[in-house]
């Protein structure tokens, strides 16, 4: 059996990189499967119900990825010449690679994300286009939950949600990270995707699953969803196996995120205790840290990597907390920032 994860390794570059738990590598190996493309396999039908339930949506499907379940969804919203409006720095605008214009010729509106990670609801209308000839069909609002690890509370998901209703337009969420949202403001997940439309729920992350994420949302577009997956190449066979690894999650690894926001919060007292960083900011399990100049975060890196800690470079560093991570991991992360940082500010 592989070592779930290498000994030596501190890695705060993303949640993603979590590797499978031996007890999660076990469920996958004793998972029933079958053909999922002819919905068939029993574990795969089991996870898209539950998973339905948990977002209090009428069906749901399992997608290979974040991105590729996002992208179906705005396709399923959306038809060519149709327009979503969305953050500037959302995922669905900004990390996609463009899919949703490229594959579906459905032009995006970003608009500003605000310091909390929401969008102003004044900008939101005031982008919406009227119904001319000149402009492109305004049919989708797009949010996400958590933005760089900040969320946004049921209160802002009711009015964003209600608006674009009221204005004729549906609601995706990118809840890629929904469940920490959930755990941090220790609401049901059901309550933040209650108000719109779609969810898109990614187990690879915070979970620590080796890949997957779930679209939840009516029962008739979750079936038009199928279509698209299988025309974007997304349709899965023995998909059991991965089905199994994120039932394992559910069941793990949801609770456990509070330790992963308290390792942040543990990690952001840490770095404010050290001069030369320049400023730090904290949430769920993300930290932001500004280190006042590319050179010295790029300086960082290398020096890290050097004692095998990776960290990402720049002057703003993001370091994201995960299973993978243990009190010792931050102890020695604070340590070893403290000694080499002042040494790289100038
Ligand atoms: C990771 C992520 C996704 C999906 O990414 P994949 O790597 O394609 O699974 C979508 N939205 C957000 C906000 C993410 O962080």
């Amino acid at each position: 059996m592989p070592t779930n994860k290498p000994a030596h390794l501190i890695d705060l570059r993303s949640d993603t990189v979590t590797r499978p738990t031996l007890a999660m590598r076990e469920a996958m190996a004793n998972a029933e499967v079958g053909d999922d493309v002819f919905g068939e396999d029993p574990t795969v039908n089991a996870l898209e119900a539950r998973m339905a339930q948990l977002a209090g949506k009428e069906a749901a499907v399992l997608f290979p990825s974040g991105t590729q379940s996002n992208l179906v969804a705005l396709l399923v919203h959306c038809q060519r010449g149709d327009e979503y409006i969305v953050g500037q720095k959302y995922h669905t605008y900004l990390y996609e690679a463009g899919g949703a214009a490229v594959l579906g010729s459905i032009q995006p509106q970003p608009i500003a994300v605000q310091a909390d990670g929401s969008l102003s609801l004044d900008e939101f209308e005031s982008v919406i286009k009227a119904d001319d000839p000149h402009f492109a069909r305004t049919r989708l609002l797009a949010l996400e939950n958590t933005h760089a690890g900040k969320v946004m509370p049921v209160a802002f998901m009711d009015a964003a949600a209600r608006l674009a209703h009221t204005r004729g337009l549906a609601v995706h969420l990118d809840g890629a990270r929904l469940f920490n949202a959930a755990v941090a403001s220790q609401v049901p997940l059901h309550e933040l995707t209650e108000s719109v439309d779609t969810v898109s729920l990614c187990c690879s992350k915070g979970l620590g699953a080796p890949m997957g994420t779930v679209l939840a949302g009516p029962a008739a577009f979750i079936r038009e969803a199928r279509r698209w997956r299988k025309m974007v190449g997304g349709g899965m066979r023995q998909a059991g196996i991965i089905a199994a690894a994120i039932n394992h999650a559910l069941d793990h690894h949801i609770d456990r995120l509070a330790d992963d926001h308290r390792r942040a919060q543990q990690l952001a007292l840490g770095l404010e205790a050290i001069s030369a960083v320049a400023a730090v900011s904290v949430s769920t399990n993300m930290v932001y840290l500004d280190v006042g100049s590319a050179s010295a975060g790029d300086a960082l890196k290398e020096a890290l990597k050097a004692e095998g800690i990776l960290i990402a470079g720049g002057r703003h560093i993001r370091l994201v907390t995960h299973l993978d991570l243990g009190d010792a991991d931050i102890d020695r992360l604070l340590d070893r920032i403290g000694a080499l940082l002042p040494g790289l500010v100038r």
